[in-house]
């Protein structure tokens, strides 16, 4: 059997969180009028010259020491030459023989992933394609973009998607970009060969067009299986850039890949060499702190956590350092997790509030989690006063304020299971006759007579005993 091998390699644009554009001082916003944050340098004036943002410098220095490269203390800015109506000065400001930073990898498991180099480029402006008309917006023209090129290092569509995911979660930690895909904050292009393990690399093609990291994902999949059956059929593959199709969910040719020739680089005579100085580069270092992958690790072993729930714990860093805010106080690393992974975040989610911006304070949800803890008040209880603690109410003060201590009597619990069964005579003739499922509708309604005081566990117990006795 001839065993097929894929190969991957990503570049990816990330733009940079600052102030202002790579070489003017217009704003940098993603959702201002069409054509308000512009200036004649921007806007490709003749005459006009370009001076080097130095808060997107820090950021690109900050995104390549994260990922272990090594930052090139002169690198230089190139012309990329080629017409395009976004594109208002004919020609991209980049780098290119002489990038920013190189020789870096994003560890995955136990797997490196190369990064051959990370340079700084502006972006284009955006075409706006109407019924009868092309309009052109450049707001987005001159904004800081850094871009990161893998070497052909992942083996799968899997892995590309786990690539991008982990490289997505350093971005945030380390504070460069929001990294928000839908925004387009965050651009993949994978480029994509197939051949027989043991023979060389086939020909590579490029996928655009991606919204999404599933669709990064759904694209790859699909292009490998395409080239397999290509190279299957005898067919010669071609070099190519591709666009996938979200409706069909197939790729299609886009054009001929340019050469690199054909973009005529050259060194940008606006722009003097870029210098870093070392004090500058260990500045940027002692912004990185804890990456993701080293949190999971200490976290997992410092309290003994499930490799899941660490997982989604350190997935952002806010989350993180929330968890372990809470954690310092409450003691308790299980139920701690458990709480925040299902019952807050569930409640973060239904309000469409992101973690970053949570209402509710550690020193609140410690405090509900201690009365959890302490079995004054059902986990039920602790989930639905949720929304007062979020408008800052302590958490004591509403268990006390809605009498919402948990009910621990059995007499009082077998009083109201009583009245429950004598009301529902039907259900309990129904359910004595087989139907079976019967049983949950009466946990419920028990647990709506004791607006969820009553631990769940030994309503059920005692229902059974009631129910026996019948
Ligand atoms: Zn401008």
């Amino acid at each position: 059997m001839r065993e097929y091998e894929a190969v991957i390699g990503m570049e990816l644009h990330i733009q940079l969180k600052t102030m202002t554009k790579l070489f003017c001082s217009c704003p940098v916003e993603s959702e201002s009028e069409a054509n308000t944050l512009i200036c004649p340098v921007c806007a490709g004036f003749p005459g006009t010259l370009p001076v080097l943002n130095e808060e997107a410098v820090k950021l690109a220095v900050r995104t390549a020491l994260a990922l272990g490269c090594g930052v090139n203390r002169i690198s230089i800015f190139s012309r990329k030459n080629y017409f395009y109506p976004d594109l208002p000065k004919g020609y991209q400001i980049t780098q290119y023989e002489h990038p920013l930073a190189e020789n870096g990898k994003l560890i995955m498991g136990n797997r490196a992933i190369r990064i051959r180099r990370i340079h700084l480029e502006e972006d284009s402006g955006k075409l706006i394609h109407t019924k009868d008309a092309t309009l052109i917006d450049l707001n987005r023209a001159g904004v800081p973009l850094v871009e990161i090129v893998t070497e052909p290092d992942i083996r799968s569509a899997k892995k590309a998607y786990t690539y991008i995911i982990r490289l997505r979660e350093i971005l945030r930690y380390i504070g460069v970009s929001n990294a928000d895909m839908e925004k387009g904050e965050f651009r993949c292009e994978p480029n994509v060969s197939v051949h027989r393990k043991g023979e060389p690399f086939g020909t590579r093609r490029e996928i655009k067009n991606l919204n999404s990291i599933r669709q990064v994902e759904e694209s790859l999949r699909y292009e490998i299986e395409q080239q397999i059956n290509m190279l299957e059929k005898g067919k010669k593959i071609r070099r190519a850039t591709l666009l996938w199709d979200v409706k069909e969910k197939i790729t299609r040719e886009m054009r001929m890949k340019e050469t690199e020739e054909d973009y005529r680089y050259f060194d940008e005579p606006d722009l003097p060499p870029l210098c870093i100085p070392d004090s500058f580069i260990s500045e940027q270092r002692n912004y990185i702190g804890e990456l993701p992958e080293e949190r999971r690790e200490r976290m997992h072993k410092q309290y003994g956590l499930p490799c899941n729930d660490v997982d989604t714990l350190a997935s952002r860093k806010a989350l993180a350092d929330y968890f372990e805010d809470v954690i310092k106080i409450t003691k308790d690393p299980r139920l701690t997790a458990g709480f925040i992974l299902v019952e807050l975040l569930g409640f973060l989610n239904e309000n469409s509030i992101k973690i970053e911006n949570n209402p509710i304070s550690h020193e609140h949800l410690s405090e509900l989690i201690t009365l959890m803890k302490k079995g004054i008040i059902t986990r039920t209880v602790a989930r639905s006063i949720l929304p007062q603690i979020g408008e800052g109410k302590p958490p004591t003060k509403v268990v006390k304020k809605l009498g919402l201590e948990k009910i621990e009597g059995k007499k009082v619990i077998d009083n109201i299971i009583q009245d429950i069964l004598n009301e529902y005579v039907d259900e309990v003739k129904r359910y004595r006759e087989g139907k079976s499922g019967l049983f949950d509708f009466f946990v419920g309604e028990v647990m709506k007579t004791t607006k969820g005081k009553a631990n769940p566990r030994v309503v059920g117990k005692l229902l059974k005993e009631h129910l026996n006795k019948i």
